[in-house]
């Protein structure tokens, strides 16, 4: 088998690392004992779908384990499925939606593997009514350097089984994964796009449709100036229930993610291709009968982040706002970068609510979440950037450190106070970049 060139999956850092992929669970303590006495320290790597230096070895030698991708086994009765943690979540829903089960928090990429979901204990669109992946994980089985391999669960080594959920992948390398699924009636979903003229209509929507919608999120168009910053276009949706459980051939229009690459990356193109995308939808409200991955994941149609935006590279940010700061933070950053002229070509808004996560560092609060997604352009960005992670940390708001290429060490250690406990669960054989960072005195 060939060693395979692994990049986490947007451009910064740049850093390929290579290393032969794991095929069988009984050879990964071996592996991981090999890597400590070869280099040190190594990572596990799942889809590689972080775009982060949390996904990158500290040493640059990584465990793949998208080859542990088998199904182990399921009780259909109550929706409870077990698989290695190398399945990805969209192969995971193949087998499980035609039989009426749905995974009951999907990110916004379904090519992220089962132990990267738990191990950045990722949220979706309906955080609001599920909480986290990790709220929905029943159980796993960890494999350690130092010790044989550990069952946890919320009630079997409670500690172990919350430091790894959003541990980053350091405190071991997850198997396999056992889950609580969602029951689901219809693999299709029904939709709202309704247009709204700014933030404080996005807040209003967003709230009063939390209760009757399962999902919900929003595009913002982050460019607009004058009477309109804020303004975007909501879309909220259920799934059906007719009864049809057909996995949907055809992907059909979710959100809106980026212009294509002919736009130039300049304020005023892109300002133009957001209003034409705004105005695009001529009546307030539209609904649509849609499939799951268009709307919950629409830029894995790309696969490949460079390839996102002709041949762009870019960067994801991602911020969650606590309600009570929510607004004015969020207007401060959409003035902010409408000022600075380069704007994110995506933005998109989501609502967080109160459940509780049973990891230690879990990302999402109770608030208000922004994604953006920015062009590559080291001049503008480092400055805009800065500026931005102050508004978020006045707030008292976080970063996510899955999609935040170099998150500032200071924010990390006061937004996520609970980090000196994960350390002292990580793996010796364990280290990212991130981690080196945060850690090192
Ligand atoms: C287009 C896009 C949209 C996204 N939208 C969202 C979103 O809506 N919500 C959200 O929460 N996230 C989102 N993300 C982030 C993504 O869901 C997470 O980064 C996820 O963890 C990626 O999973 P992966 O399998 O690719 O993990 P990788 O990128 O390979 O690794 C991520 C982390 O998990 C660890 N890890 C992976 N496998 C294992 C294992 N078996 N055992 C132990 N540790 C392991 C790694 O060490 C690393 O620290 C998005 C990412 C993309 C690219």
């Amino acid at each position: 088998m060939s060693a395979s060139k692994l990049q986490s999956w947007e451009c910064p850092p740049r850093a390929p690392q290579s290393n032969e992929p794991l095929v069988w669970r009984d050879t990964v303590r071996a592996r991981l004992l090999d890597a400590r006495a070869s280099a040190g320290t190594t990572l596990p790597c799942g889809g590689a779908r972080g775009s982060a230096d949390s996904s990158l070895s500290a040493s640059g030698h990584v465990l793949p384990l998208h080859g542990l991708a088998r199904f182990i086994d399921a009780d259909w009765e109550q929706g409870i499925v077990r698989a290695e943690a190398g399945m990805t979540l969209g192969e995971l829903i193949a087998i499980t939606l035609p039989r009426g089960w749905m995974l009951p928090v999907i990110p916004g990429t379904q090519l992220a593997t089962l132990g990267g979901a738990l191990a950045n204990d990722v949220h979706g669109r309906n955080h609001q009514l599920r909480g986290t992946f990790g709220r929905h994980v029943r159980r796993f089985s960890l494999l350690r350097s130092d010790r044989p391999a550990i069952e946890c669960a919320a009630d079997d080594q409670p500690d172990l089984f919350s430091a790894t959920i959003a541990g980053l992948g350091l405190t071991g390398v997850i198997e396999w994964v056992e889950i609580q699924l969602m029951a689901v009636r219809s693999s299709h979903l029904n939709v709202t796009r309704m247009r709204f003229g700014n933030l404080d209509d996005f807040l209003a929507l967003s709230r009063g449709r939390a209760s009757t919608h399962e999902y919900g999120a929003a595009w913002v168009d982050c460019l607009a100036r004058g009477n309109a910053p804020g303004r975007g276009i909501y879309v909220s949706g259920n799934h059906s229930t007719d009864g049809d459980l057909s996995l949907p051939a055809q992907r059909t229009r979710g959100l809106p993610f980026a212009p294509p690459a002919i736009v130039p990356n300049h304020g005023l193109a892109m300002r133009t291709f957001n209003a034409l995308y705004y105005w695009r939808q001529r009546r307030g409200i539209e609904l649509a009968r849609v499939d799951p991955a268009s709307f919950l994941s629409p830029l894995d149609k790309l696969r490949n982040g460079t390839r996102h935006n002709g041949n762009r590279a870019y960067q994801q940010h991602q911020y969650v706002l606590p309600e009570a700061s929510a607004r004015d933070a969020l207007q401060a950053i959409l003035q902010t970068i409408a000022a600075g002229g380069s704007g994110s070509y995506l933005a998109v808004l989501e609502r967080c609510g109160a459940l509780a996560s049973p990891g230690l560092l879990s990302f999402p609060m109770r608030g208000v979440s922004l994604t953006l997604n920015f062009a590559q352009d080291a001049r503008h960005n480092t400055a805009l950037f800065a500026r931005l992670a102050a508004i978020v940390a006045e707030a008292r708001g976080r970063q996510f450190p899955a999609t935040h290429a170099q998150m500032n060490r200071n924010h990390f250690r006061s937004a996520y106070p609970a980090w000196q406990e994960l350390e002292r669960h990580r793996d010796p054989a364990l280290m990212s970049r991130f981690w080196k960072r945060i850690t090192e005195s």
